[in-house]
């Protein structure tokens, strides 16, 4: 029995879009771009009342996300947005901690 090698001559019927996974979206406190969480960077308030960078975006604590561009975290630190987010009062010295961070990155996406 000849089986017919159908090598992508034939398209199948046109199929649905895999069910995209449910992406947890989070808003860059920066720019106000929602975005997939993954994509930002996540900043947390621990339970001792710090702001710290959260590379692993897992530690406890209220968390507040920046995309990886220096801008938005100029813009986040130049108002109070990342207060708001955060639920809590950046101290100078952790407001220079993480403009420093942000000078890391660039402008370019
Ligand atoms: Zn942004």
């Amino acid at each position: 029995m000849a089986s017919p090698t159908t090598t992508g001559t034939r398209r199948g019927p046109r199929h649905k879009q895999p069910q995209p996974k449910r992406v947890p979206l989070r808003t860059c406190v920066g720019c106000h771009t929602i975005q997939p969480k993954r994509q930002l960077v996540r900043l947390v308030r621990t339970a001792q009342g710090s702001v710290d960078i959260d590379p692993t975006g897992k530690a406890q604590g209220r968390g507040a996300y920046l995309h990886n561009r220096r801008e938005c975290w100029e813009k986040a630190l130049a108002s109070s947005a990342l207060d708001h987010a955060l639920k809590a009062t950046l101290t100078e010295a952790e407001r220079a901690r993480l403009r420093a961070h942000g000078e890391q990155y660039s402008n370019d996406d």
